[in-house]
This record gives C-alpha cells, structure tokens and sequence, in this order.
C-alpha cells in the first residue's frame, strides 16, 4: 500500500511547501507551527514508513539525516560546510544501473548522484 496515512500527508505538504530537504525535528517543527498536534517519535516512525514506500529519500549531512521528496528528479552538489544544496543540472534517469538492478527483482524507488564540496560563499570565508 502506498497510500499515506494522515501524519504521512502532513510529512509530505511540509516538504512540498518548504521545498527543500529538512531533518525530522525540522519537520516536526513546521508540522507544529501549522497547528498539528504530532509528536517527534511519530514524525522519525512516519518517515521510516514513507521511506519504506518509496515517497520519500533520505541522505546524511553533518551526520544528521535529511530527508526529501523522490519527485526531486534532480542531482544536487552539497557543501560540506552549510550543506546548501546546488542542482547540477544534470540527471541520472537514463543510468544504466536502474535497470539491471530491475532485472533482478530489486524495485528501485530512486538513485542519486551526490557530488560534495564548497558552495561560493563557503569558498570565499574558506581560508
Ligand atoms: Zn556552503
């Protein structure tokens, strides 16, 4: 089933809205400020099972996980510093991986290209 329960729903408006990848405790934050009475616990259990069902991705930065909606089709390079995130304006959709792990009964949800380094305004107060 891929529906979404209703603190599901709320996971995924939250990340449509702010359009861009937050860690749980912002999500639980914004869920909050909209008037949603929701606990911590339920947001990091709700984000397994979305993760689960493939609705949404999840990637690590500064140790913390940060999670983002799968529609996001496009590759990113992340500053290790600020952890901004600049699309790369290219994508994967065509790589020859997907497909051979399809082959052999793996459904893929997603795959990434992470490329890592300093955004501009890192590089400048980069000594
Ligand atoms: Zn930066």
């Amino acid at each position: 089933m891929k529906t979404p329960n209703h603190s599901q729903a709320n996971i995924l408006k939250v990340l449509e809205q702010t359009k861009k990848p937050l860690s749980a405790q912002e999500i639980w934050a914004e869920i909050q400020k909209q008037g949603q009475k929701i606990g911590v616990a339920t947001v990091y259990r709700n984000l397994e099972s979305l993760k689960i069902k493939g609705l949404i991705q999840i990637r690590t930065v500064h140790n913390q996980a940060i999670y983002s909606l799968v529609s996001e089709k496009q590759n990113f390079a992340t500053c290790l510093q600020c952890g901004e995130r600049t699309p790369l304006g290219i994508s994967l959709a065509q790589s020859v991986e997907a497909p051979t792990l399809q082959s052999q009964a793996f459904e893929v949800y997603y795959h990434t290209l992470e490329v890592f380094g300093l955004c501009s305004p890192c590089q400048e107060r980069s000594p």
